[in-house]
């Protein structure tokens, strides 16, 4: 299990929270980061870059841009910066007792089981 550096992550970043939310409850380190470096997508431009996103969009996701993610490099650029929502990535996933499956990153490296997809795409 390793990033494959695919940027899908943060291309765009998904998170069950919009910004309103977040600034009424702002209590984590990560909330003031999102609030100053991210930037709300419409769901369209989202399912546009990502297409699998559209197929497992629940009402309550948002989708942002991160100021700090270099489209050329496909790389954070404040990896040493990055917030801790940031780095709990995928693990802030996982559903206990069970292997790491994200249905919305088939092509992940940290994924524990093969996807359908990703057999495909491997084939
Ligand atoms: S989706 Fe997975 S493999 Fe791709 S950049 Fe994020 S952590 Fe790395
Ligand atoms: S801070 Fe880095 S890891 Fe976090 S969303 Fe931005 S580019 Fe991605």
């Amino acid at each position: 299990m390793a990033c494959l550096r695919c940027g899908a992550c943060c291309d765009p970043v998904v998170l069950r929270a919009s910004k309103r939310l977040i600034r009424s409850e702002q209590q984590y380190a990560s909330d003031d980061f999102i609030l100053r470096h991210w930037r709300r997508v419409s769901k369209e431009e989202a399912f546009r870059r990502r297409p699998i996103l559209r197929q497992f969009h629940v009402p309550g996701r948002f989708y942002y841009d991160c100021r700090w993610f270099d489209r050329a490099t496909r790389l954070c650029a404040a990896y040493a910066l990055r917030p801790p929502i940031c780095r709990a990535f995928p693990e802030n996933l996982r559903c206990e007792g069970r292997p790491l499956r994200l249905r919305s990153y088939p092509q992940c490296g940290f994924n524990e089981a093969p996807l359908p997809d990703r057999l495909a795409v491997s084939s």
